[in-house]
């Protein structure tokens, strides 16, 4: 008997278009009052529903009138395609992108905002710092030589690690890639972003369950899935475009949704049951499910036999967690879990979702380890319409997290090891020991470790792992002798990285206000140059948006995509990867940052920091995605197909979109087959077993 089962007897237009009724767009948007549930859903519309719309743009275009430039939203890591309309180098006009394999025309609200990026009104236009408490304007020759100079006197007198390289998820992947290496060539493993504060939990988790940490499928396989269960997420508020895929799983396979949350949420309005926990008991939850499903039988034997190490422990510490148990605990009733546990088991294969709400506690490894064990215990892994889904957020914190913008390790997850430096080291054509020699060597007596009395040694900072953004605070804050360094953190670089998603407020403006410099670098001022309260050593730099620059994006299903420039930079700010470049000139070390790159007019050729990841990235499989195949796949996104991802005829014929990592192979190769078959022989078909 299947616990939930719904009758379609929605005759709306987002209801029309996910069963495929022929609709034109006009007729869709005037009777769709625009949205349902915070998203545009003509996304949903078939092809063969656009041909109207595609020939208006088609038209606009040979008359001249603008010229339309594919680009990405920047806003969630859903990777929403976007046509930006413009006219004499201004953006005058925005278009969801209808042949698009991810978004297919719909747009979320903060997609539709993305054109005031080039408004500017709020923007940053030239560089500052304060004096005497007053924002006074200087050129960026004036402000990169003083914050250099300043860096140098730092790091002489106090070692690398006294300078943070704070970095960001809004970089594109060569920006993240050549930030990394930055901080690395100025000698330091002080460097973070914020997927620390978002997903490192589910990176750790997921990553000692499967290998690495992402999600295993993609957002359009959801249309796969006969059910959907969402804990810890609001994806109808978060990534309203995924809703459309979801939905069409609910409205094809009349797939029931189970939303799991403290807060009734957008998303649980739309659910078959909605499950309210106590904050922080996720593990009693998914522990009281598997506990009906092992007492009923309802695990996939044959599944677990073949593939699962430990699941006979699992059982053991699930027996612990009867119905009673549960409640007492989460305060969900059995009958609630139990209901929860039987649909699962009853419509398989089922996703599993989860966002911030799983990741952001304290337990929140054992979270994710916990509900990575509730699929393998259904047999949901390594299917299509299964899998772990972790809907990343920003648009880039997939690939500023796989190009290593982390304390603890190197692009590619490849550590910290001697070898691991080696490796890069050859990639990026440096010497190992002229690398080696950047970082700081001395021994440093301390009682880091919070043993009274004893004394511990730092060997080698390159080897160990840099303060995370997390605790920065204490890295400006404690003892000297309670920290993993010669020294304190002196300067802060805040490079597009606002402070707001960070606890201990009162304790940051206390850091902030004693550190010697701060220098903020972003498009707009943020909350660290108005939460302090200094009167100098502050500089607010401007740097451009994502859509003044050009280069590759990865989606939350890992997927990469190419975005094109919309417009030049505005007002005086320049590219990250051009900030990177000019400040490296000044630090000494432009020469070695570059060595492999083409360097016209202080700006790095995007295409050849692509082509010098593609050459190192083999641990994950970056190395097949040529800038070339990038622009291919983008030139030709009507190609893809919207459930499979997987290009049907056009020059890309055979691949999947955005050749999704892993995709082993090199830069050079354009071997579909070869792609193809190194990925089937791994089993990571689309992450996707082929029974
Ligand atoms: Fe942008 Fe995400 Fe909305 Fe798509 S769902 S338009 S990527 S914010």
């Amino acid at each position: 008997m299947k616990l939930v089962k719904k009758q379609n007897t929605d005759t709306s237009p987002l209801h029309a278009a996910v069963l495929g009724a022929t609709i034109d767009r006009r007729t869709f948007l005037k009777r769709s009052g625009i949205t349902a549930g915070g998203i545009t859903a003509a996304g949903t519309l078939s092809m063969s529903m656009m041909k109207k719309a595609a020939a208006t743009e088609q038209a606009s275009a040979e008359a001249g009138h603008a010229a339309r430039i594919r680009s990405i939203c920047t806003h969630c890591s859903v990777g929403c395609g976007i046509y930006a309309e413009v006219e004499n180098g201004v953006w005058t006009g925005q278009e969801p992108a209808f042949d698009h394999p991810f978004n297919r025309g719909a747009h979320c609200a903060k997609g539709a905002s993305v054109r005031e990026h080039g408004h500017g009104e709020r923007r940053l236009k030239y560089p500052t710092k304060l004096v005497n408490g007053k924002w006074t304007r200087v050129t960026w020759d004036e402000a990169l030589n003083e914050i250099g100079d300043q860096m140098l006197a730092i790091r002489e007198q106090s070692g690398p690690d006294s300078v943070y390289w704070l970095g960001s998820a809004k970089y594109n992947n060569e920006q993240a890639y050549l930030f990394r290496k930055f901080a690395a060539l100025w000698g330091t493993n002080n460097v973070d972003h914020q997927a620390r504060i978002c997903h490192s939990t589910t990176v750790a988790g997921v990553a000692n369950t499967w290998g690495y940490g992402a999600m295993t499928n993609s957002y359009n396989d959801i249309h796969n899935s006969k059910a959907i269960l969402i804990i810890g997420g609001n994806p109808a508020e978060a990534h309203p475009v995924s809703l459309q895929h979801i939905f069409r799983a609910t409205e094809r396979n009349n797939a029931p949704l189970i939303v799991i949350d403290p807060r009734f949420t957008r998303t649980a309005a739309h659910a078959d049951q909605f499950i309210r926990l106590r904050p922080g008991t996720d593990v009693p939850v998914v522990w009281g499910m598997l506990w009906h499903i092992f007492e009923n039988g309802w695990e996939d034997k044959e599944f677990i036999k073949q593939r699962v190490y430990g699941m006979d422990e699992v059982r053991a510490e699930v027996a612990k967690w009867t119905p009673d148990e549960v409640e007492r605990v989460s305060g969900v009733p059995e009958e609630a879990i139990k209901r929860a546990a039987q649909t699962m088991a009853e419509n398989r294969p089922g996703t599993f979702i989860w966002c911030m709400g799983g990741t952001q506690h304290t337990i929140g490894n054992n979270n994710t380890r916990a509900y990575c064990i509730f699929q393998l215990a259904l047999g949901n892994m390594g299917v299509t319409g299964g899998g772990t889904n972790i809907f990343r957020g920003h648009d880039n914190v997939q690939g500023a997290t796989d190009f290593g913008v982390l304390s603890h390790t190197l692009p590619g997850y490849y550590g910290l090891s001697e070898g691991a430096w080696k490796h890069w080291a050859a990639v990026w054509g440096v010497d190992y020991d002229w690398l080696a020699g950047r970082f700081d060597k001395e021994e440093h007596p301390g009682d880091f470790f919070g043993e009274e009395g004893a004394t511990d040694t730092v060997v080698m900072p390159m080897n160990e792992n840099g303060i995370p953004v997390s605790r920065w605070i204490d890295g400006v804050l404690e003892e000297k002798t309670h920290i993993a360094q010669r020294d304190n953190l002196r300067a802060m670089v805040f490079w597009g990285h606002a402070p707001n998603s960070q606890t201990r407020g009162a304790e940051m403006k206390e850091a902030m206000e004693k550190l010697d410099l701060m220098v903020i670098i972003d498009p707009y001022p943020t909350a660290s140059a108005v939460m302090q309260d200094r009167s100098d050593g502050v500089y607010l730099l401007p740097a451009a948006t994502q859509f003044e620059t050009y280069g590759s994006v990865t989606a939350s299903n890992r997927s990469l995509q190419w975005r094109d420039k919309v417009i030049d930079p505005l007002f005086e700010s320049l590219p990250d990867h051009t900030i990177m470049y000019r400040l490296a000139s000044k630090l000494g070390f432009a020469d070695e940052l570059c060595k492999n790159v083409q360097v016209n007019n202080d700006e790095p050729v995007i295409e050849d920091i692509t082509r010098e990841f593609n050459k190192g990235m083999w641990t994950i499989g970056y190395t097949g995605q040529s800038p070339e195949r990038l622009k291919e796949h983008q030139q030709n996104w009507h190609t893809f197909d919207y459930t499979s991802l997987e290009a049907k005829g056009g020059p890309a014929n055979g691949d999947y979109y955005g050749m999704p990592w892993p995709c082993w192979g090199t830069a050079e190769m354009k071997s579909n087959e070869r792609n193809v078959a190194s990925v089937e022989t791994r089993g990571f078909k689309q992450g996707l077993r082929s029974d």
